[in-house]
């Protein structure tokens, strides 16, 4: 009997984690280097990777520097609006508002989370995190009707542990 052949969906599949597991990669790179553990990937339609960012905001001196900002304003200046309408963005964390908006304002697509605000703010209160001056909330209540799917549990627990050892010693906390 053949082998079933791969059906899109196991493409998908493939592809996302190949640029989910890049976004690990680099939201260690941040941590190492300082930063809060976090990274995303933009990739088009067709899968085909992008650009990717990691977060900067203690080395960059500028709590603004997150990844998925930076990779909304990469899409405004390099993609049409269509192909902005059709690109994914992959990060270890979901979007947080400012980075909702401006994936909204450009008009980017669907997004895959790997943890969930929730979950980053399950993690911040364990450990007595102060709260954020920015409001958490879900990236659907920001952006109405986009694609948003998350969490990744095959790598969530690694995104988790990143996170604990960011903020147990987190500037300014
Ligand atoms: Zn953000």
């Amino acid at each position: 009997m053949a082998e079933p052949a791969l059906t899109d969906t196991d493409t998908d599949t493939d592809t996302d984690r190949r640029h989910l597991r890049r976004c690990v990669e680099l939201a260690r790179e941040a941590l190492d280097a300082g930063d809060a553990p976090f990274g995303s990937v933009l990739a088009g339609a067709d899968g085909r990777f992008l650009a990717e960012e990691r977060n900067r905001w203690v080395t960059g001196g500028d709590r603004t520097l997150h990844p998925e900002f930076a990779l909304a304003r990469w899409a405004a200046t390099n993609l049409a609006p269509d192909e902005r309408a059709t690109a994914t963005v992959y990060t270890s964390g979901e979007h947080c508002v400012m980075c909702a908006a401006a994936h909204g304002w450009v008009g980017l697509g669907r997004i895959v989370y790997i943890t969930s605000t929730a979950q980053l703010g399950e993690v911040a209160a364990a450990l007595d995190v102060p709260p954020s001056p920015v409001r958490p909330m879900a990236i659907q209540d920001v952006v109405p009707g986009i694609v948003v799917e998350g969490p990744v549990p095959e790598f969530a627990a690694e995104v988790l542990e990143m996170q604990r050892r960011f903020w147990r010693h987190a500037p300014g906390r």
